[in-house]
This record gives structure tokens, sequence and C-alpha cells, in this order.
């Protein structure tokens, strides 16, 4: 495997290791091993009952934190290779970019960071590397999964300067302004391209947006213009999925293209070069101008719609009543979390609710506030 990657490829073999020593792994490279234990953590299997935008009992064909994650590392991957990077880091970061994310989506996030300001607040980023380097708890001999630098470097996408001070070494770059591995950089860049194109896809589906608003969107309109050019007669469901194939391959190949070049012309001979150098996994600027007006344009009228903001609104009542049930009573908190409690009773009920998935919390906000429940 290293003798398919680049200088500016984080190999395993140049890591700069784990928190806890561990033996090197046999037969895999470290980050095989910290993708294979991100699979294996429940963190991960409750992914499959977050929201990303619709909540996970409103229909099953809507894209799942875990579905997501699956595309942004599938995207990742693919590009990964064709720059010579190393592709299980970038596996291994994209499969983990969304694990501390709460129930409910970002309402489920603003509403709990809004419960959580006098203790820090909370932020999602920060809450998934809390729950590899600290909530799993799966090992013998350490919290958490005791993943690598590089995959914990990739984790932490955001921090404030702050936060990064408490932080040690993985919060250095915040503070010194570098950026993380090209790995890092890419999984980044592939969530973007994932959820921008699922929710065209998600938002038709559930008939919030319609194809006629989305033909005012430039990005959209050329493709499906290609589309319907090679294809008069397409419509549906088959016209909407070649027009998002057609764009999430024209977002690809310009990543691809643009970031070969930026490396090209930066040509960094190790990661920390890379560290040091600007951004240079980029989109053009001309299509990275038609994908944020694609990002505008899902933040007003899918976002936004009046639909998402009425669930939105229960979610974060469900949100706002559990932690105060909690905080008023800790008794309530299941024995494991009433033990953390003990050390920082508000860090601990955030680590329960941002660990639920949707229903649970449903579930958990009947058993507490429903007399006709158990
Ligand atoms: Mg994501």
């Amino acid at each position: 495997m290293p003798e398919r990657s680049a200088p500016y490829a984080a190999a395993p073999a140049r890591t700069q290791g784990r928190r806890h020593a561990e033996p090197p792994p046999r037969g895999r490279s470290e980050y095989q091993r910290d993708r294979d234990r991100i699979i294996h953590s429940t963190a991960f299997r409750r992914l499959e009952y977050k929201t990303q935008v619709f909540v996970n009992h409103e229909g099953d064909l809507f894209r799942t934190r875990l579905t997501h994650s699956l595309e942004v590392a599938q995207i990742a991957r693919s590009i990964a290779r064709r720059l010579k990077l190393d592709e299980d880091l970038t596996e291994a970061i994209a499969l983990a970019h969304d694990l501390g994310h709460t129930p409910f989506g970002h309402t489920g996030q603003d509403a709990l960071n809004e419960c959580m300001k006098p203790w820090g607040g909370f932020e999602h980023n920060l809450q998934s590397l809390r729950v590899v380097d600290l909530l799993e708890q799966r090992y013998a001999e350490f919290d958490g999964l005791n993943l690598t630098f590089e995959t914990r470097e990739g984790i932490l996408k955001h921090c404030s300067v702050k936060h990064a001070r408490q932080l040690g070494d993985i919060g250095q770059r915040f503070i010194r302004k570098q950026r993380p591995s090209l790995e890092a950089q890419l999984a980044n860049v592939a969530d973007e391209i994932a959820y921008n194109n699922h929710d065209v896809d998600d938002g038709l589906r559930s008939g919030l947006v319609t194809l006629e608003q989305l033909a005012e969107v430039r990005l959209f309109k050329r493709h499906m213009d290609v589309t319907l050019k090679a294809y008069p007669a397409l419509s549906g469901r088959r016209l909407t999925h070649e027009t998002i194939r057609r764009m999430i391959d024209t977002l690809v190949t310009d990543l691809l293209d643009t970031s070969a070049q930026n490396i090209r012309r930066h040509a960094p001979g190790s990661v920390d070069e890379v560290r040091a150098a600007p951004a240079l996994i980029a989109f053009s600027p001309e299509v990275n101008e038609e994908q944020l007006a694609l990002k505008r344009f899902l933040r007003d009228n899918l976002y936004r719609h009046y639909r998402v903001a009425r669930m939105s609104r229960k979610a974060r009542r469900i949100v706002v009543d559990l932690f105060e049930a909690f905080a008023g009573e800790p008794r309530l908190l299941p024995p494991e979390f009433q033990h953390r409690a003990a050390a920082d009773q508000p860090r601990a009920i955030a680590d329960y609710i941002a660990g639920m998935t949707d229903r649970y919390a449903m579930l958990e906000h009947r058993r507490l506030f429903a007399m006709e429940e158990t």
C-alpha cells in the first residue's frame, strides 16, 4: 500500500501514533485498523437512526446519517485513489465524521448547544472526537477507540481556538491556523458533494422541492438539459437520477482536476508541508460558485421548508425537555451516566442526549413526560 501513495499522502508507517501505545496491527495498516474500529463501534450503528434532514420515521427511502456517511466514504475514496492519497485514512475519516451528531440533525445540535451555553456549549465535531476518544467503551485497556492522530485530526473538522487550547496536540492546527492532511480535506469536501446531491434527491422524493424550482439552479439545470438532450422523453425518478449522477460526476471531476493542479503547484513533500500549505483540495472558482448556489437553494427551499420547520420545532422541544428534566433531576439518568454526572453533570447529560437516535429520544421523552406510557 505505501508504494501506491505519494509523498504528500499520510502513509500509515509515518503515523504520529495513538494516545495509548499498542502493538502494530497484523495484516492491515494502522488506518485500516481505525476504519475497522469505527465500523464496529456503537456510535456507528446508531447513525442508521439519526436524521440527516428528514426525521427517521418520516420514510424509509430518505438518507440517514449512516447512508450519508457511506456515500461520503464512497466519493472520498474514489478521489483519494486517483490523487494517490491514503484510501484507508480517507475512508476512516469519512465514516467517523458524523459520529458526534445529536438526534434530529442540526436542530438537535442547536438545541443542545443552547442548553449547554453556560458550560462551554455543544459542538458536533468536538463530540465526534469525544465519542472516539472517550465515550465508546469496548477495550479493556483504554476508553474510546484509541484511533491514530491522523484519523482524529480529520474528525475534528472545526474547532474554536478556545476549545483547541484544551485539546493538546490535536487542537494545535487551529491555533497555528494550519490545514489538516489532504485525506481530511478530501473527506470534508466529499461530505459537501454527498449532501448537496442526496438532499436534491430526497427533496424531490419528498415533494418539498420540485423540478421546476431546481431548474432555476444552474448546476442542476445544465445537467438536466444534457440529460434531456440525450433522452428527450425521460421524466420522473429516472430524469432526477440521471441529472444527479451527472452533477456528482462534474463535481468529482472538477475537484480532482483542480486539486491535482494545486498539489502539482505546491508540490508538498510531506504531510507537514501539506499542513503548512493553503487548502489544496478545492473546486475551481466557477464550479465552486455553482455548488454554493445549489447549497443556498437547498437552505432556502428545503432546510427552511415549513414542513421541515414544523418537525424541527418538535425536535427542539424534545431535546430541551430532556435536558431540563435530567438537569433538574439527575437521578432520572441511567446509572452509567449518573456515574459520569458525578464528575461533570451537564456534560454527562449532553453525552447521553447526543448519543440518542431520533426514535430513542422520542421514546425517552414519552417515558418522562407521558403519564400513559411506561
Ligand atoms: Mg456529514
